[in-house]
Formats: C-alpha cells, sequence, structure tokens
C-alpha cells in the first residue's frame, strides 16, 4: 500500500484558525464538518450528503491546507495524496494506488481524503497530454470513478479534489454522486492577504506592531498567494537571523518581498519558454 507523499491518515493539528480569509468557501465546507461529526443528524432525515468537493482556484491559495484544516475541524483523519502521484510508468500501478487510497480511507471513516492536481488523472478523454500513453491514465481514472461510486454518503468518506482548471476535466467526475460542488478559492484580496499575513506573522518576533506590519505588507503584494505570503515572512526572518538582529524589522520584510518577486518572475519566464 502505497500513499505518497503528504498525509496518511493522521488527524491533522491545524483548523479553520489557519486558514485566514477564503469565508465564503469555509461557509460551504462546513456542511461536510458537520456530517462527519454528527452523522446520525443526516441519517434520520434521509439526507444524502454529498461525497465530496472539487477545491478549484490558482496554486498556492490553499485548497489542500483548507482540506487539512476540515479535517482538523472535524477531528478525523486525513489522507493526502496528488494526482500525478497515480500516474507511473508502469501499467496498473495508478488503478492500484486509486483502490488503495479509499481501501484505507473505508478503514478509517470517518476521514477526510484529499486529491490534489485532480486534473493529473482528471483531464477529458482524448486530450492527451500524457506520454506515457492514455490507457494507463484513463484505467486510473476509471478506478478512481469506480472508487467514487463505490460508497454511500453513510460511509463517512469525504472526498475533496483540488484543480486550477475545473473546466479541462472529464465530465464523468463531475456528475452528481462524484465531485458535484464546487468550492472556489481564489487569490487573495487586500483584506485576505492582511489576514494570511497575521496568521504568518503570529510566530516571528517583530520589531514593529502586527497589525500595522500586515496592513503595509498586505498593500505590497497584490497577486500574491497564501504561499507567497508564507515564503515572505519565513523569508524575511532569514534575513533577520543573517543580519544578527534579535527582531523582524519592516526592512527585512522589504527586502524578502523583493526576494520572493525575483523567485516568481523567474518562475514566470521557465514556464513561459517551456509553452
Ligand atoms: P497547490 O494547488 O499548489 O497544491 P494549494 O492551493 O493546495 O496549492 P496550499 O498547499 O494549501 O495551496 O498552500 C501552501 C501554503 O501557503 C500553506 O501551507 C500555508 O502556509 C499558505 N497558505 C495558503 N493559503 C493560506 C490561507 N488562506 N491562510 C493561511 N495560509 C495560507
Amino acid at each position: 500500500t502505497v500513499i505518497r507523499p503528504g498525509d496518511r491518515g493522521k488527524t491533522p493539528k491545524v483548523t479553520f484558525n489557519d486558514v485566514a480569509g477564503l469565508d465564503e468557501a469555509k461557509v460551504e465546507i462546513m456542511e461536510f464538518v458537520d456530517f462527519l461529526k454528527k452523522p446520525e443528524k443526516y441519517r434520520r432525515l434521509g439526507a444524502k450528503l454529498p461525497k465530496g468537493a472539487l477545491l478549484v482556484g490558482p496554486p498556492g491559495t490553499g485548497k489542500t491546507l483548507l482540506a487539512k484544516a476540515t479535517a482538523g475541524e472535524a477531528s478525523v483523519p486525513f489522507f493526502s495524496t496528488s494526482g500525478s502521484d497515480f500516474i507511473e510508468m508502469f501499467v496498473g500501478v495508478g488503478p492500484s494506488r486509486v483502490r488503495d487510497l479509499f481501501a484505507q480511507a473505508r478503514a478509517n471513516a470517518p476521514c477526510i481524503v484529499f486529491i490534489d492536481e485532480i486534473d493529473a488523472v482528471g483531464r477529458a478523454r482524448g486530450r492527451g497530454g500524457f506520454a506515457g500513453g492514455n490507457d494507463e491514465r484513463e484505467n486510473t481514472l476509471n478506478a478512481l470513478l469506480v472508487e467514487m461510486d463505490g460508497f454511500t454518503s453513510s460511509t463517512g468518506v469525504v472526498v475533496f479534489a483540488g484543480t486550477n482548471r475545473a473546466d479541462i476535466l472529464d465530465k464523468a467526475l463531475l456528475r452528481p454522486g462524484r465531485f458535484d460542488r464546487q468550492v472556489l478559492i481564489d487569490k487573495p484580496d487586500i483584506r485576505g492577504r492582511y489576514q494570511i499575513f497575521l496568521v504568518h506573522l503570529r510566530p516571528l518576533k517583530l520589531a514593529d506592531d502586527v497589525s500595522t506590519i500586515a496592513k503595509r505588507l498586505a498593500s505590497l503584494t497584490p497577486g500574491f498567494t497564501g504561499a507567497d505570503i508564507a515564503n515572505i515572512c519565513n523569508e524575511a526572518a532569514l534575513i533577520a537571523a543573517r543580519d544578527n538582529r534579535s527582531q523582524v524589522g519592516m526592512s527585512d520584510f522589504e527586502a524578502a518581498t523583493d526576494r520572493v518577486i525575483g523567485g516568481l518572475e523567474k518562475k514566470n519566464k521557465v514556464i513561459s519558454r517551456e509553452e
């Protein structure tokens, strides 16, 4: 049984408190938390809860974090993997990894399964793009569909999948009883960035008032994701340490922001060269 990388069934310590912003997404996800905590309430009414949801948004916006925090809120085990992990050179490995993942989930129910980059397996058929031959990918997708159909909502397994392209997914994945709900996870606006900075500034020893720094940084970072913000906060602390300062100050954050912007520009260049 190989589920890699990521989480293999521990109950996460992170909760919604660690996820800044994303208020609407949290409201939608809250229903799953309630269901995992009090399944009888739903069963008694004969309600069938969706088996899962697609978390749709750009990389680094907190999809994995939100899925994990949902498990933390509900105090249930969390299993995570990436769609690209299902795709292997060896025939049959993908489908068997999918079956293993769901077997473990069922054995540990109630629990949450998160499949990041679902598009790696779930791209609409006939679109190509996978060098190892499409049969293996299709077989893996079929295994996933079979597993999704193979449990009822009373099994207590909730499946979330992350993607930044819902439009390229095979329609079969989006049918009722599968990923029939979509939760949008967008890049944060200035208020969202402020809140995310507050979360990631929390562990640092700061030279100024935390909300002053967060406000200033939020206005300096349009277009940044939560992952970029986490990165800036850590870089700033590293810069302060390198300069032997006992507190992290605004100049460290400014230098860190430049450094992260430099990294993003480089990444974009590489991406545009590949296209
Ligand atoms: P990918 O699609 O690339 O897997 P993702 O959307 O799943 O990205 P995460 O892996 O959840 O993004 O985010 C990376 C890190 O960025 C998180 O571990 C966290 O430190 C930080 N982060 C992202 N969004 C938020 C947020 N809303 N609040 C707090 N931290 C965040």
